[in-house]
């Protein structure tokens, strides 16, 4: 059996109330992770932290817009004093407010940087001290492919998956010294409420140019994020994991 180093390890995971982010807490708490699971959507948070409950781990729902940093920090203030440490953060929220650029409103533009870039910078800036006081701490943030390689449609969306993957090198080398891993999962086309909202006839272009032939699962960046946060993953800082069944290479 591989020990993955996982058991009672606390890990905080945003937008983990539904899609990728609820498949994160459970793969966690399947490797032995309590999981404070925190969601903008209260119920979300509790229907899951209640199914983590339910497979021996230790849970906490926390309901929280991350785009606010007052919020942000009452997070962290309710998962520190409940966990009294952090091992893992998964910056997982995130949203789409998908149009070209010329038809594309400030407000859009703010709300899309908001709950995927700045959130992250929040929560970071949040772990950073707990985690670099401990030495010890592993930071995730999930990313996309549209981040590397672009997407028409999408000017704000990628931009903000494009700054995560900087911020995710930058703070792999501010914290590396002290045993702190950065790194960042690049999803491609994954079957989410997501990707529901595309049109059949998207869905298909999308498909045709996936090697593998299919959309991907929650599980598949579940997976990659498991990898990572596990010891099997302690010299690796500052990638960036594409999981996209062979998408953009
Ligand atoms: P999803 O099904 O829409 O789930 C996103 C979650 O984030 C929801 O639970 C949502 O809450 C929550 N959320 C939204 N705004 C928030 C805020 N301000 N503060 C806290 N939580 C908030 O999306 P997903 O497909 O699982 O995506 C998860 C992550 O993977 C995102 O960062 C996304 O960009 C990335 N990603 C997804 C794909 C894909 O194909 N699905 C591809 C590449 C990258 P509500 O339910 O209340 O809205």
């Amino acid at each position: 059996m591989i020990d993955l180093s996982c058991t009672s390890k606390k890990a905080l995971i945003t937008g983990g109330g539904r899609g990728i982010g609820r498949e994160i807490a459970l793969r966690l708490a399947a490797a032995g992770c309590d999981v404070g699971v925190s969601d903008i959507d209260l119920a979300s948070a509790e229907s899951v932290a209640a199914e983590i409950k339910a497979l021996g781990r230790e849970s906490l729902a926390l309901k929280a817009d991350v785009s606010s940093a007052a919020e942000v920090a009452a997070m962290f203030g309710t998962f520190i004093a409940a966990f009294q440490k952090i091992d893992i953060l998964v910056n997982n929220a995130g949203i789409t407010r998908d149009t070209l650029l010329m038809r594309m409103k400030e407000v859009d533009w703010d709300l899309v940087l908001g709950v995927n870039l700045k959130s992250a910078f929040l929560c970071c800036r949040e772990a950073a001290r707990p985690m670099l006081r401990a030495s010890a701490g592993k930071i995730i943030n999930i990313a996309s492919v549209v981040g590397i390689n672009g997407n028409p449609g999408q000017a704000n969306y990628s931009a903000s998956k494009a700054g995560l993957i900087g911020l995710t090198k930058t703070l792999s080398k501010e914290f590396g010294s002290r045993g702190v891993t950065v790194n960042a999962v690049a999803p491609g086309f994954i079957q989410t409420a997501m990707t529901d909202k595309l049109s059949e006839s998207d869905r298909a272009k999308y498909t045709q140019n996936v090697s593998l032939g299919r959309m991907g699962t929650p599980l598949d960046v579940a997976n990659a994020v498991l990898f990572l946060a596990s010891s099997l993953a302690d010299y690796i800082t500052g990638q960036v994991i594409v999981v996209d069944g062979g998408l953009v290479m």
